[in-house]
C-alpha cells in the first residue's frame, strides 16, 4: 500500500480562495482593505524569490502589498525607523521582515520591534509566549500550514504520538506547541537525539524540519504514520543534465511513501501552505485591528 499524497498546492489554493472571499466582503461591507508590508534587506536570491511570490499572492487575494527593499548596508536604526513607521500606519495590518538579515543586523531586536498585533510571522517574543501559554497568538506560518494539513487529514489529533525533528524557533518549536495544543503526545528531536530512527518509529505523526536532504528513511516510519516534510533542499541532479539541480525534502520520499499512511511531497506540500497561512494571518490581524469577527 502506498501513502496518500497530501496535495499542499491544492489545499493552499482553497485557503487563498477563502481569504479572498473574506477580503472581498471586508471591502464591500466595511470599506477596509487588509495590507501586508514585506521588508527585504539585501539581495539574497532565495529571499528575493520568496518576497516576489508573497507580493504577487497578496495582490491576488485582493489585499494591498507594500514592498520595502532596502540595501544590504542599511543600518539597524534605519530599519527600526521603518518598522516604527509601519507599526503606526493604519493601512498596514501585517509586517513581515524577510529573514535571514545581513549579519550586522540583530534579528531578535528587529523582530521584537514589530507591533505584536502586526507580527504575521508570529516570531515576536509576545506571540511566542502567547502560543506557549495557550492564549490567542499570531502563529508562525509554516507550522500553522502543517497543522492545517494534519487536521484536514485526521480530524481530531488528540492522543496521537507526534515526533517533530528540529527545534528551530521558526518551525520545530512552534510546531511542537501547536501539536501539544491539539493534545498530541509530543517529542522534539534534534541533532543530539540518541537513536533518532527508533524515536521516529514511535510516531503516528512525523514532522521533519531539519534541512538535511532525504535524511528520514522509509524504514524509520511506523506503517500508516502521517509524514509532514518541511525541508526544502536543493541537490545536484546530474540525471537531468549537466549542472542541473532539484528540490528534495528532509524525508526520502520514495521509501517513505511505501510505508506511511499519508505524506507531503517536496515541492508541492508544506511550501505552498506557508504563504497561504501568511495571507490568512494578515486577514486575521486586520479583523482584530478593526474589532471585526475573525475568519475561522
Ligand atoms: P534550522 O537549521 O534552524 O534547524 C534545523 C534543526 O534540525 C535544528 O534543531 C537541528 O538540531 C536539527 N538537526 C540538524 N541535523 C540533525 C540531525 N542529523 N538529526 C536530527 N536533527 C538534526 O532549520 P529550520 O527549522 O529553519 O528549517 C528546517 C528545514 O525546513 C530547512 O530545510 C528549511 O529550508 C525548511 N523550511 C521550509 C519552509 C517552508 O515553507 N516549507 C519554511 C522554513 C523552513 P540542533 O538544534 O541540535 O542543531
Amino acid at each position: 500500500m502506498t501513502a496518500r499524497i497530501i496535495d499542499g498546492k491544492a489545499f493552499a489554493a482553497t485557503v487563498r480562495e477563502k481569504v479572498a472571499t473574506h477580503v472581498a466582503r471586508l471591502k464591500e461591507e466595511n470599506g477596509i482593505t487588509p495590507g501586508l508590508a514585506v521588508v527585504l534587506v539585501g539581495e539574497d536570491p532565495a529571499s528575493q524569490v520568496y518576497v516576489r511570490s508573497k507580493g504577487k499572492q497578496t495582490v491576488e487575494v485582493g489585499m494591498n502589498s507594500y514592498e520595502h527593499r532596502l540595501p544590504a548596508e542599511t543600518s539597524e536604526n534605519e530599519l527600526l525607523a521603518l518598522i516604527e513607521r509601519l507599526n503606526a500606519d493604519p493601512d498596514v495590518h501585517g509586517i513581515l521582515v524577510q529573514l535571514p538579515l545581513p549579519g550586522h543586523l540583530n534579528e531578535d531586536l528587529v523582530i521584537n520591534a514589530i507591533d505584536p498585533a502586526k507580527d504575521v510571522d508570529g516570531f515576536h517574543i509576545s506571540n511566542v509566549g502567547l502560543l506557549a501559554t495557550g492564549q490567542k497568538a499570531m502563529v508562525p506560518c509554516t507550522p500553522l500550514g502543517c497543522l492545517m494539513m494534519l487536521r484536514d487529514h485526521h480530524g481530531d489529533l488528540s492522543g496521537m504520538e507526534a515526533v517533530v525533528i528540529g527545534r528551530s524557533n521558526i518551525v520545530g518549536k512552534p510546531m511542537a506547541q501547536l501539536l501539544l495544543r491539539d493534545s498530541c503526545t509530543v517529542t522534539i528531536a534534534h541533532s543530539r537525539t540518541r537513536d533518532l530512527p527508533g524515536v521516529v518509529r514511535r510516531a503516528d505523526i512525523v514532522v521533519a524540519a531539519v534541512g538535511r536532504p532525504e535524511m528520514v528513511q522509509g524504514d524509520w516510519i511506523k506503517p500508516g504514520a502521517t509524514v509532514i516534510d518541511v525541508g526544502i533542499n536543493r541537490i545536484d541532479a546530474p540525471e537531468r543534465g549537466e549542472g542541473k539541480t532539484r528540490l528534495v525534502g528532509d524525508v526520502h520520499f520514495d521509501s517513505a511513501k511505501e510505508v506511511a499512511g499519508a505524506i507531503t511531497p517536496v515541492p508541492g506540500g508544506v511550501g505552498p501552505m506557508t504563504i497561504a497561512c501568511l495571507l490568512a494571518n494578515t486577514l486575521t490581524a486586520c479583523c482584530r485591528a478593526h474589532g471585526l469577527p475573525e475568519p475561522e
